[in-house]
């Protein structure tokens, strides 16, 4: 019989979209004839550019000639698309090379592939609330983890206490759930921290694009010093509405370096590209081609059109719900408009409520940590006319 990795027993009893789901799936079941509009779960639903449309296109094409033909290309993605990213990056005056960047399926799998290369005994440093991933994965591997608290007084962004170690420090910025983004002085204490330390600091820039204030630093190397600390996860699901398409890309310096227990200095950039030529196959050329074109002036400006109509939407919800006299966190340089739950509400006592007497699915902060026990999360990637009907229900119930 095989030993199971019985840490899974650890886990809570069900991931989050998956206990909303059945919540909706099973009201819409007794009640068929409600319209149910959902503002919950973080999915893009505008379509793709066509500028990236046509490159997809494109690699289709290659794919059914014998001179254009593509078989395995390299795991950590095609040249084309990495030194794109290297430009991208420098755009924003940040300096990296092409062998930093490691093209992947998403920043899902990468934040939590990313716990091979680290041993069971860490000091792990995760905010609350925050993105499940990085709790779960950390559970899988039997990893205590210690949570930092993000709340109302810290306006969501938790500092690093001077007098405490860690080794691994988790920060998702903006943040899925709260929409609570650092600005360079914030994050200049955590890297400073994180040398201090000795420390890795795992970077979610999932939403770098709906930064809008230009004063916010839109990755961890616009600071000084986190080449040597941070690595950084980024996606082009939010960007490029890649959700279902699949591509994201992980920035592992070359200045990463520690020391083994045995004095040997190891550099996690190798670590990394070992671990992902072992594990991963990379990402298909079709859809590498098509991530390319994001990249591209053309293709930029389209996602920037459909990431300026999120915003709007962002800017009706929370509008609405200042009206309400509800104070909200996020929703200017987020998709995610972050609040606490009306009443004292416990925040699924809300979701029900919300679901049951108004229609509209969000997702209740205690799935995303003890500190969201009271709060809620809406997301602004419905579309327009459910965005405000969604918000004309809520007035009439609140
Ligand atoms: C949506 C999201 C991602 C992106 O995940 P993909 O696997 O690239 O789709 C990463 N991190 C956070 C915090 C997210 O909310």
């Amino acid at each position: 019989m095989p030993i199971l990795n019985e840490n899974y027993l650890n886990l809570k009893e069900s991931y989050l979209f998956s206990e909303i789901a059945h919540r909706v799936n099973n009201y819409i079941v007794h009640n068929p004839d409600k319209k149910v509009i959902r503002l919950g779960i973080g999915d893009v639903t505008l379509p793709i550019g066509p500028t990236v449309i046509a490159k997809l296109h494109e690699g289709v094409e290659e794919l059914g000639s014998a001179d254009t033909f593509k078989g395995y290309g390299p795991e950590q993605g095609y040249e084309f698309l990495r030194s794109a990213i290297v430009d991208y990056y420098s755009q924003n005056k940040i300096s990296i090379v092409s062998d930093e960047v490691f093209v992947s399926d998403g920043a899902k799998s990468d934040t939590g592939n990313i716990t091979d290369l680290f041993d069971k005994d860490n000091v792990i440093l995760i905010p609350d609330p925050v993105y499940p991933v990085y709790v779960d994965t950390n559970i899988m591997n039997g990893r205590k983890i210690t949570y930092l608290d993000a709340n109302e007084t810290n306006q969501f962004l938790p500092m690093p206490d001077p007098k405490t170690h860690a080794d691994i420090i988790y920060i998702c910025s903006p943040n899925n759930p709260t929409g609570a983004t650092y600005n360079k002085e914030q994050l200049k204490e955590w890297v400073d921290y994180a040398l201090e330390n000795d420390a890795i600091i795992l970077f979610d820039a999932a939403y770098e694009c709906f930064i809008t204030d230009a004063a916010l630093p839109r990755s961890i190397y616009a600071i000084e010093g986190a080449r040597k600390c941070a690595i950084e996860f980024c996606s082009l699901s939010k960007t490029a509405g890649f959700t279902g398409t699949r591509c994201g890309y992980t920035i592992v310096p070359k200045d990463l370096k520690f020391t083994t227990s045995t004095g040997i200095e190891i550099s996690l950039n190798a670590m990394w590209n070992r671990r992902q030529t072992t594990k991963f196959n990379g990402v298909s050329y079709i859809v590498q081609k098509g991530a390319a074109a994001v990249f591209s002036a053309e293709g930029m400006a389209q996602c920037r059109e459909n990431i300026k109509y999120y915003q709007e939407n962002a800017r009706i919800i929370a509008a609405g719900l200042s009206q309400k006299g509800i104070r909200c966190f996020g929703g200017v340089n987020s998709p995610y408009i972050w609040f606490k739950c009306p009443n004292d509400m416990d925040s699924w006592d809300f979701f029900d409520e919300l679901l049951t007497k108004a229609q509209v699915v969000g997702t209740p902060g205690a799935g995303f940590g003890k500190n969201g026990q009271k709060f809620f999360r809406l997301t602004s990637f419905g579309n327009r006319e459910n965005t405000i009907e969604a918000m004309a229900r809520i007035d009439k119930l609140l």
